[in-house]
């Protein structure tokens, strides 16, 4: 394109190399033939950009490869050692942590339990050394890190990387991007974590390809990210998606929001356990299938799993019941939304057998023909890694258009 002006050309070339980068992060290994097609870019500017990119150290020329268009050509790909990106999950009762490489690649991991009432600076201590171990490990692969991707279970603003609520945590107005800004000199992005959890599943899960989708991330807390036309859904002010603060029962047990019924208090596994202990205490005479602990206090949710798949009727009448009442939220947001896809990430990837069928009744019972027509319910890929994979998207993502804008 003719321009004279030198700052409108220079900002053309950032805007063409960002789409050649995030090109060849959703499509390599690809041809520079392809690359033009899939950028709308003329050959004659896609070989400068490639070029200055191999230079740079960030794309890798390969062997020649058959072309999907018949002819042989050369393969372009990123680096995988072009850099290292670190994404982190705060989550209620753990915290998990992976490193990836330039193109994904998970290297190193580390998953921490810990207990639900650890005091914010405890938490955040465990944080910043598990992303000490994590920068030593990329240090000793010599890859330079390009960012850090933070998710966190409340509302966050994005544009200051803080924390401004999260209720299971107990945590408010906490200014994380500040916080690990101090310790680490390099980018730090920060998302709630079902929005992440979304984007996860949109670039390395079952949400690929797909436009509109509903990821629900279900654990002590609900959360939801919306994936409409490719993109996340943010709302005005970044806060959208927060599914689980819907009201369902007025009458309902409370809430870590401070109001009473909403849908998160009937639906996690919290839930299940819930009616669990409850059966249990009010029907103590019944020892068809009891569940073998005595004490339903100490039951874990993937015992209750375990206990249902075995046969126990009380077991698997509170899983029942519980998937009741995620079918009938979901079934609210697929009239609402027409999604080609709902992903139940979270908790309940164990105990899908039984939760799922229950899930899909509802939903076809209580929406409109026409909304559901070809919708697909499925359990997330990633299960507990959605989240940290959307983090490591978020960081990638936005690291490509930043080099593309140097
Ligand atoms: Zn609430």
């Amino acid at each position: 394109m003719q321009n004279n002006h030198t700052a409108d050309q220079e900002s053309m070339r950032k805007v063409n190399t960002s789409l050649v980068l995030n090109s060849l992060r959703l499509h390599a290994p690809i041809s520079r033939a392809e690359l033009a097609n899939a950028t709308k870019l003329n050959r004659s500017t896609i070989s400068n950009i490639v070029n200055v990119l191999i230079d740079d150290g960030l794309v890798l020329e390969m062997d020649t490869m058959e072309s999907k268009i018949g002819r042989p050509g050369i393969a372009l790909s990123l680096r995988p050692d072009g850099g290292a990106v670190i994404g982190v999950e705060i989550g209620v009762g753990y915290i998990s942590v992976i490193l990836t490489d330039f193109v994904a690649n998970i290297l190193w991991r580390e998953w921490v339990d810990c207990t639900t009432t650890s005091p914010q600076i405890e938490i955040i201590t465990r944080v910043h050394d598990l992303i000490d171990q994590a920068i030593s490990f990329a240090s000793s692969r010599q890859l330079r890190l390009l960012g850090i991707g933070l998710g966190v279970p409340g509302l966050v603003n994005t544009k200051s990387g803080e924390l401004l609520f999260a209720p299971n945590l107990g945590w408010r107005d906490v200014p994380l991007r500040l916080m690990f800004n101090q310790r680490f000199h390099i980018p730090i992005y920060v998302e709630n974590e079902a929005n992440l959890g979304a984007l996860g599943e949109y670039y390395f899960g079952v949400g690929r390809d797909v436009d509109h989708f509903i990821y629900i991330s279900s654990g002590v807390g609900l959360g939801g990210g919306i994936i409409i036309n490719g993109k996340l859904f943010k709302g005005g002010h970044g806060f959208a998606g927060e599914i689980g603060h819907i009201q369902r029962d007025p009458q309902g047990e409370m809430c870590g929001c401070g109001r009473r019924g909403c849908w998160e208090t009937q639906v996690g596994p919290r839930a299940v356990l819930q009616r669990v202990k409850h059966a249990m205490e009010s029907e103590p005479d019944q020892s068809t299938g009891k569940p073998v602990e005595e004490d339903p206090e100490k039951f874990t949710f993937n015992q209750v799993v375990d206990f249902a798949l075995k046969g126990n009727q009380i077991c698997r009448s509170a899983m029942e019941e519980v998937g009741r009442n995620l079918g009938a939220g979901i079934a609210d947001l697929v009239n609402i939304f027409n999604p080609q896809m709902v992903v139940i990430g979270g908790a309940f990837s164990y105990g899908r057998e039984i939760i799922l069928p229950v899930i899909e009744r509802m939903v076809a019972s209580e929406t409109l023909p026409a909304v559901r027509q070809d919708l697909r319910i499925i359990v997330s890929e990633h299960g507990a890694d959605a989240c940290v994979l959307g983090a490591i998207a978020v960081v990638l993502d936005d690291i490509l258009r930043e080099m593309a804008l140097v």
